[in-house]
């Protein structure tokens, strides 16, 4: 018999347990310790059934054993000090308000737009990295102080769990979540009634939307559910899955997400009292359609023009990106955008805005795309990427929107990820190097005075929890697989404690080549079975539900690891989430990344295992390529430039059956009188010491707060002022650079070598040119000398620019000093200058000599 309809009893709490309430739906408690002790101790044995879920054990826990603990005065007290722990966390000044103490200006509020969000896996609204990323980015924006809204929408089936078939082929299954049962709260307006946002649909239909609300600390996380009776099935299924469905659903998901997100935002802060945003930054190009949102509002009031809007809105947002390859960027049928976003419908989406000024801002080459990535870039005046990188790899593929630019020059800066370190270091390891220490981010500074010995014992407890949590695991996917219990003796004896242990688990789509492992299944073989120094592997990942090819390599690791030879030293985990990550990343002694360079943008897992004193084995790729320092880890050599992918694959995974049998294991077996691994040990304080810091969230959150937020502000409040006179004087600016910008010409140059005529390193040159600027004002553009090294083909690399002084009517000259020895070149050229630009190349706009 099947329920026609499911909803999820709350517990009635007796009055003195009010408290656990309110401390079940702050999700604060997925990285506070001793919240989660104080809910294990309502019930040991409950709160192990349910996983560690809070609101799941409260409402499993049998009501004596509440009425009991009603009355149990040291329950109470303990139950009083956590609940004042966390009112202590929600109000006192952190951080930002440090910052602002300072005088420092920045954001009275921040939206952070993210398409998925892995906060915990009691809510489970992720696939992988990016959703783990923006929880781990709210989590410590919470701890640092930062008021940021969380933006995003709450999916009816959440990402698929996966389980495997006989075969090892991946099966999705698609468990329906109801939001009654998650931490997670509708909102209300003042008279109690579900805050309702609108968004016009194509056939004049209309799309509902309810708002919950999901509290991570002192964040708010908004997310949008379009499962109402209001809405037709269709729309109904808008928020249904995470990445199903087809362009259309995709369109409609990104549509909720940027449009209502924004809509939701204004709601809660208007209900709230909460500060609207000045700053919006969207995680990923996904929630890119806030930004057509922001310029609809905008011209409604105080009525700004179109192009004076743009402005406004481009000033107050910040962009990151998070592919580098164009394939991986999200795009959509010119005609499907039409659709939703047509401006003469009797009620459209978004009133007053012109149809085709939306199509220019996603335009690209193939005219019957449109791109959501450029249209964030034309709508962000800050963008950037999350490793070094990728900020580079970013700067090479968006070249075209800025040409005429050195490639550096690109205005696409980096801001490298983080993981969040209380929710992925292990408790037990901030338990012996100082608590307080991992909290404030700091780093594990407390650590000296712990011995090799102790540390070591720790590295062996958290393997053997690991490989426990596996044994235990590995039984239920066999289950699964339709075996029976009788014969699944041997998955007790899985795995050994003793022995070096190699981490991979991540998604699995082919650019991460799980398999190249198993290049040479034999050399695999034998480094597995080596009868004194064997190694053992443990993988985990999902395959996206469309991505056969991933599948596929998931069924070769799984039918590798299902032989009898081999099972007891190589598993795969099925259903990869954020509980089994935990359990990994900790307890691993080398995680293992070997993607194809440079498609890996930062790559965050390495960044979770080495918090917990795991060493990387990794290709320099995504952030292990800044932070790799030679004692930290291994770095898998590339074969950078091989086009044949076959033969790359078999180079690099030589490189890595090598570097383990030479360098790890000798290195994990090498043991001093007292059985610990002296050197082994050495590399993971040295892990810890200097990569503890700088891998965590706090650092990219400060880092984001320093570099994008603070100077969105100041834009926002420049553009803002005085009824948004920035944004009129810009735009009337810009339009005088339109109308004139294809006459500037310049029309010659000239170089003389001062100091007797011959160029030498550290010398100076003058250079004066005659430039026609087409009736634009002299302080309307920089005239710019650049100077640097050329190759063959005449291209300037590694240059230094020199602004040039006006010394007549047309005429310009400047004295530049010459920065390096062999090939050089100069050219001038003539760029826009504004206050109000974030620098030279932001319009792209340039006239060059010749
Ligand atoms: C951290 C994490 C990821 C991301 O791992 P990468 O190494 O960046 O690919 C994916 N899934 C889960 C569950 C995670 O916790």
């Amino acid at each position: 018999m099947r329920a026609v309809h499911r909803f999820t009893v709350r517990a009635h709490l007796p009055e003195p347990l009010r408290a656990l309430g309110t401390l079940a739906m702050n999700l604060r408690w997925t990285w506070h310790p001793p919240t989660q002790d104080l809910f294990a101790a309502v019930d040991p044995e409950v709160w192990s059934e349910v996983g560690g879920d809070p609101l799941r054990l409260l409402a499993e826990v049998p009501a004596e054993r509440l009425m009991q603990l009603a009355e149990d005065e040291d329950f109470l007290a303990r139950t009083r000090a956590v609940d004042d722990d966390l009112r202590r966390y929600l109000t006192m000044p952190r951080w930002y308000q440090q910052r602002l103490g300072e005088g420092a200006e920045l954001p009275a509020s921040i939206a952070y737009f993210s398409m998925e969000f892995g906060v915990h896996e009691v809510l489970p609204n992720y696939s992988g990295g990016l959703g783990v990323l923006a929880g781990d980015h709210l989590k410590a924006a919470s701890d640092l102080g930062v008021p940021m809204i969380g933006v995003g929408l709450l999916y009816r089936s959440g990402y698929f769990r996966q389980t495997l078939s006989e075969e090892g082929w991946q099966i999705e299954h698609y468990p329906v979540i109801d939001p009654g049962g998650l931490p997670l709260e509708l909102l209300r307006d003042e008279a109690g009634d579900p805050v309702l946002v609108r968004l016009a649909m194509p056939d004049d239909r209309t799309l509902h939307v309810r708002i919950w609300k999901a509290q991570v600390g002192r964040v708010p996380l908004l997310l949008l559910d379009t499962d109402l009776p209001e809405n037709d099935d269709e729309l109904r299924g808008t928020t249904d899955r995470l990445y199903g469905g087809d362009a259309e659903h995709r369109m409609r998901q990104e549509v909720l997400a940027g449009i209502g997100g924004m809509r939701a935002v204004r709601a809660y802060c208007r209900l709230t009292g909460t500060p609207q945003p000045e700053v919006f930054h969207t995680n990923e190009g996904h929630a890119g359609f806030l930004g057509l949102e922001r310029i609809r509002e905008l011209q409604e009031d105080p009525g700004l023009e179109f192009d004076q809007a743009v402005v406004a809105v481009r000033a107050g947002t910040v962009f990151t990106t998070h592919t580098p390859v164009p394939a991986g960027i999200d795009r959509f049928p010119v005609e499907l955008v039409r659709r939703y976003f047509q401006d003469d419908s009797a009620e459209p989406l978004l009133p007053g805005v012109p149809l085709d000024r939306v199509l220019e801002l996603g335009a690209e080459d193939n005219p019957v795309m449109f791109n959501m990535a450029h249209m964030g870039l034309r709508l962000a005046q800050r963008a950037n990427g999350v490793s070094e990188l990728h900020g580079k790899v970013l700067r090479k593929m968006f070249r075209h929107l800025w040409p005429g630019f050195g490639v550096e020059e690109v205005p696409i800066r980096s801001v490298t990820n983080g993981v969040h370190g209380p929710t992925w270091s292990a408790r037990e390891l901030g338990k012996l190097l100082g608590e307080s220490e991992m909290d404030s981010g700091a780093g594990l500074r407390g650590m000296q005075p712990v011995s090799d010995a102790l540390l070591w014992e720790l590295r062996c407890s958290l393997r053997k929890r690991l490989i426990e949590q596996i044994r235990r695991r590995l039984r239920r996917a066999w289950l699964e697989r339709g075996a029976s219990d009788l014969e699944l003796g041997w998955c007790d004896s899985v795995l050994d404690p003793e022995v070096l242990t190699i981490g991979f688990a991540r998604r699995v789509p082919t650019y991460k080549r799980a398999t190249l492992m198993l290049r040479d299944p034999e050399r695999l073989r034998s480094l597995l079975l080596d009868p004194q120094r064997p190694v053992q592997i443990v993988v985990a990942g999902k395959s996206h539900p469309a991505d056969e090819a991933g599948k596929a390599m998931i069924q070769r690791i799984v039918r590798f690891a299902d032989q009898a030879d081999v099972r007891h030293r190589i598993v795969f985990l099925p259903d990869y989430d954020m509980a089994l990550a935990r359990y990994l990343v900790s307890g691993c002694d080398v995680w293992l990344n070997n993607p194809v360079r440079p498609l890996e943008a930062c790559g965050t897992s390495g960044m979770k295992a080495a918090l917990n004193g795991v060493l990387n084995l990794s290709v320099r790729d995504g952030w292990w390529d800044e932070m790799y320092d030679g004692s930290n880890g291994w770095a898998i050599p590339t074969a950078d430039g091989v086009t044949d992918p076959n033969r790359r694959d078999d180079l690099e995974a030589a490189a890595l059956y090598e570097l383990i049998s030479e360098h790890v294991v000798p290195m994990f077996y090498e043991r001093d009188a007292d059985g610990v691994p002296g050197k082994w040990m050495s590399m993971v304080r040295h892990t810890l010491a200097t990569l503890g810091p700088r891998v965590q969230s706090s650092r990219m959150v400060r880092e984001y707060v320093d570099h994008h937020y603070a100077p969105a502000a100041r834009s926002v409040r420049a553009v803002a002022a005085d009824g948004y006179r920035g944004s009129k004087e810009m735009a009337e600016y810009l339009a005088k650079l339109r109308a004139a910008w294809d006459s500037v010409r310049i029309a010659s140059t000239e170089m003389t070598v001062l100091d007797g005529g011959t160029p030498l390193l550290g010398g100076q040159v003058e250079v004066s040119a005659e430039v026609d600027l087409a009736g634009l004002d002299p302080s309307d553009v920089d005239v710019e000398v650049v100077v640097g090294r050329v190759d063959d083909s005449a291209e300037l690399h590694d240059f230094v620019t020199e602004s040039m002084r006006q010394t007549g009517v047309g005429r310009w000259r400047a004295r530049v000093t010459l920065p390096h020895a062999g090939p050089a070149g100069y050219t001038v050229r003539v760029l826009p200058k504004h206050p109000l630009l974030s620098g030279p190349a932001e319009l792209g706009k340039v006239v060059l000599a010749g």
